[in-house]
């Protein structure tokens, strides 16, 4: 048995009561938070004790949407003209980067996303893998990044008919099985679909078949763009949600992305069917695209997260992005703070906590010992009330001091002391610019 102590944090412990403890203790024993309170009440002796003193303590953040090999397309430009919508984004772009990794790219691009996500206090990743050069074992590549640098992981690969018929469905299929039987917790799987867009009926009727035979939900990209909606009905006469209803994909365990397009009768689907959405601000801004309307999906009491999409390691910054897009559209300056933050702090626990067995997202006694400690110690009040104005303006800028996953210290003082960083990006750096001319 392991056991760590951290002593005098201010706790933000987000938990039922939602308590605020200015002077407190966290004991973790193996993976598991144990004991939560003032630190003059905790007389424990641990393993290890880190003094939290200046900083403030709350759980690990959660990303719940990512595509960790998107890492080592930044800074590259497509050859070319540029693109002028999202059909040629994902074909100039992304569909070239994917086709050009080979299994170490998987390896490498996942362990730099996860090492800069840890540093940025995630701690839980909720991945959508495509490498069509390599598809066979490519989750397994993301898995070792996982367990080498110490985070949650759920996986799916996106199935798509664009490059070969249905491919990626026994990757899935694998995965799936896979992580059923190792069962330590530390992994978890969906099936991955890329969007109807790229996936015709066969290849929904099988991927449908196979999933629920094994009882998992999918992940899977849902109207991001009008070019979704219009080629779905063009070819089927069907609208996404309908269409995806067809084959039985919505459900509690299943994760919708984006949703940018869908009307309010679909997005009274996703609440009928207790499916999830994931809406990522920044990366559709990035690609010009219009943004998922979350008050809507909100009013329509659909369970909405939030996700980089492989833009940043950043979820503080993703919540900043959602309230001012909102604020901005709508020119309204009083709507979209505090349910920005709710979906950052609440609703991407709902979504990991219905995707993972062990519970995550608060300080309290049974979670996960998924942990980050900012050095932030606000010269202004920090209650209940103002919390989430320390987030948005202050939080979002701190430095993590120490990132705990699963009861063990992954950054310790800003660094990571069980990996060789600079090897790593010695690696990356050789790695990266490869595949940028195999992309010419
Ligand atoms: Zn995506």
């Amino acid at each position: 048995m392991s056991s760590l102590l951290i002593t005098n944090g201010y706790l933000v412990t987000l938990d039922e009561a939602n308590r605020f403890i200015a002077n407190g203790s966290i004991y973790i024993e193996n993976n598991h938070i144990i004991e939560v309170g003032e630190s003059s009440a905790i007389q424990r002796t641990a393993d290890r004790t880190i003094d939290a003193r200046g900083s403030l303590v709350m759980p690990g953040l959660i990303n719940a949407h990512h595509h960790l090999y998107s890492t080592f397309a930044r800074g590259f430009s497509p050859p070319g003209s540029p693109a002028h919508n999202f059909e040629e984004t994902l074909q100039k772009l992304w569909w070239k980067l994917d086709m050009a990794l080979d299994s170490d790219d998987v390896y490498y691009s996942a362990l730099l996303a996860l090492m800069d996500a840890v540093k940025a206090g995630c701690t839980t990743v909720i991945d959508h893998h495509a490498s069509p050069s390599c598809v066979d074992g490519s989750l397994d590549q993301i898995e070792r990044a996982f367990r080498d640098v110490g985070l949650s992981g759920c996986l799916s690969y996106e199935v798509s008919d664009r490059n070969r018929e249905g491919e990626g469905i026994e990757e899935n299929e694998r995965w799936i099985r896979k992580c059923r039987e190792s069962g330590d917790g530390q992994m978890s799987a969906l099936f991955g679909m890329h969007a109807l867009m790229t996936l015709g009926t066969k290849t929904l009727e099988r991927s449908a078949e196979i999933a629920h035979v094994l009882d998992t939900g999918f992940h899977v990209h849902a109207a991001e763009d009008e070019i979704d909606v219009r080629l779905t009905m063009e070819r089927h006469g069907r609208q996404i949600m309908d269409r995806f209803q067809d084959f039985g994909i919505p459900g509690e365990k299943t994760v919708f992305v984006h949703g940018s397009h869908l009307d309010a009768r679909e997005m009274e689907l996703l609440n009928s069917t207790g499916s999830m959405l994931v809406n990522n601000p920044e990366s559709n801004m990035n690609n010009g695209l219009k943004v998922s309307p979350i008050l809507d999906f909100l009013q329509h009491d659909v369970l909405t997260g939030v996700g980089t999409d492989g833009m940043s390691p950043h979820m503080i910054s993703q919540a900043r992005a959602m309230y001012l897009h909102q604020r901005a559209e709508q020119r309204d300056p009083t709507i979209a703070f505090v349910e920005a933050c709710r979906i950052l702090l609440e609703n991407n626990r709902s979504i990991a906590n219905r995707l993972f067995n062990e519970p995550r997202g608060a300080l309290a006694p049974g979670q996960l010992a998924d942990i980050m400690i900012p050095d932030y110690l606000p010269f202004t009040p920090l209650t209940a009330d103002t919390f989430y104005g320390h987030l948005l303006f202050g939080l979002s800028y701190a430095r993590v001091r120490t990132t705990i996953a699963r009861g063990r210290v992954i950054v310790d003082e800003g660094r990571l002391p069980q990996l060789d960083e600079d090897a790593i990006r010695a690696r990356c750096a050789e790695r990266a610019p490869r595949i940028w001319d195999r992309i010419q």
